[in-house]
């Protein structure tokens, strides 16, 4: 629903507002906010408000640093919490230029423009439904996380082995309170891990649930004494997190990927879209993984995919169909971590997809046998490739995509690859305990 002003003004006095929260996601996939007392209200609806973007990460120079905030009324919320001082709202904007242009930085502005090319494409919706994992820490004295999980439970375990229960269920009635439809929450397989799931929406508004997501399990978590982060692998050893993105393109007559005679009831727009997501799977791997640490969770034995290859069964691959059919039909994707641009990494898919369509590509043979049981010339002979190994060597295959890089935007493509460049620079320059333990007594 699109509020209009006079329903705000109402709803600001009905629920005693007195701040506004506006929002909007760096390139790092950062909620950044700026807060505004409701004095102020008149001038967000007539686009008055600014800021400086030149201090936002992958933004602008200081040349041309002024930007406005345009609010986005669809996304009109009040938070359950901190009334003490009247209760604060929030609105997801939308971030333009001092000549009033959508901002081609933002990275929800984006994923507007690439929504665009899929309607031309003859689509009406993408529908995502992200499951994202994360661990609940302890914290110390100082507000800081510890490496000390707070339960040794595991998948679908119940209290008392999962202390984290409490924590969990009210992160769940907090969400629910802010209109989320929570499917399922449960332990996770390793222990401290949760995962929440949410019901599907269309693109945007998945991409804009999934930061509010994040900002209500860190805060509830700390009210709890515990830290709660959505770093892909925070520690070895044990399962990391991910985010599979579960995804589905609609038309007029509804889900464009089931087709009840077609093979596994997937149409042939379900299998054009495989194709394009297997095509560009490699490439598009520093979006949906985009940190250092990312790579230390697609390795074998955890649960986490290491090679491009799908099935209709079986839970080892990158991209799986679920049971469901129907109006619920859609392919699951494993790769995802929840540290990625939501905005980023579902623009990035979705154009990987509709290249697919738009190019007939056919996907390989399912594999409906574990992959981590397969030598490498047997895999050879199946054409399984694997994810790249290391942010360095996703960037790389990330430069060979025009794909990719056009569903990034040019603007964002560039800054994205500088930033991460730097960044895998300084993990390269540093030393690791693992290496002084292993290579010190041994040279
Ligand atoms: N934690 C696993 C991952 O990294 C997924 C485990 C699961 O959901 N079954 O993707
Ligand atoms: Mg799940
Ligand atoms: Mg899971
Ligand atoms: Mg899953």
């Amino acid at each position: 629903h699109v509020y209009t002003d006079d329903e705000v003004r109402q709803l600001i006095k009905d629920e005693n507002v007195r701040f506004l929260r506006l929002m909007f996601t760096d390139l790092f996939g950062t909620i950044k906010n700026v807060e505004i007392p409701i004095s102020q209200l008149d001038k967000l609806l007539a686009h008055k408000i600014m800021f400086d973007g030149s201090s936002i990460d992958g933004f602008v120079r200081i040349e041309e640093s002024d930007m406005y905030l345009y609010p986005d009324m669809s996304t009109w919320l009040v938070f359950p919490w901190g009334a003490e001082h009247g209760k604060v709202a929030r609105v997801i904007c939308e971030v333009y230029t001092a000549d009033r242009k959508p901002f081609a930085g933002d990275p929800r502005n984006n994923l507007i423009r690439v929504l665009g090319d899929m309607k031309k494409a003859g689509f009406t919706d993408f529908n995502i439904g992200p499951e994202p994992e994360f661990f609940l820490f302890k914290m110390d004295e100082n507000g800081k996380p510890t490496t000390k999980l707070n339960d040794q439970g595991s998948y679908f375990d119940m209290a008392p082995m999962d202390l984290g229960e409490n924590c969990r269920r009210d992160i769940v009635l907090e969400l629910e309170k802010m209109g989320f439809e929570i499917e399922a929450a449960h332990h996770e397989v390793a222990p401290g891990q949760h995962e929440v799931d949410f019901k599907y929406a269309n693109a945007l508004e998945a991409a804009d649930n999934i930061q509010t997501f994040k900002l209500v399990v860190k805060t509830v978590a700390r009210k709890y004494g515990l830290f709660a982060t959505f770093m892909p692998k925070p520690l070895s050893g044990i399962n990391g997190s991910g985010m599979h993105i579960n995804m589905s393109l609609f038309n007029g007559q509804g889900n464009a990927f089931y087709d009840e005679s077609g093979d596994l009831s997937l149409s042939d727009t379900a299998y054009n879209f495989l194709g394009g997501l297997l095509k560009h799977a490699r490439n598009f791997t520093a979006v949906t993984n985009p940190i250092v640490n990312s790579y230390k969770r697609l390795v074998p034995g955890f649960e986490a995919p290491v090679y491009v290859a799908w099935s209709g069964s079986n839970r080892s691959p990158l991209i799986r169909v679920p049971n469901s059919r129907g109006v619920s039909t859609r392919l699951e994707l494993r790769s995802v971590d929840p540290s990625a641009n939501p905005y980023l990494a579902i623009a990035a898919v979705l154009e990987a997809g509709l290249d697919g369509i738009k190019n007939d590509l056919t996907p390989s043979d399912s594999v409906d046998r574990n992959i981590y049981r397969m030598d490498e010339s047997e895999r050879e002979d199946n054409n399984i490739v694997s994810l790249p190994s290391t942010l360095h060597n996703a960037l790389k295959y990330l430069a060979t995509d025009d794909v990719v890089r056009d569903a990034m935007g040019t603007h964002l493509y560039k800054s994205f690859f500088e930033a991460k460049t730097l960044e895998y620079d300084a993990y390269r320059q540093q030393v690791a305990d693992w290496e002084r333990e292993q290579y010190m007594e041994m040279y």
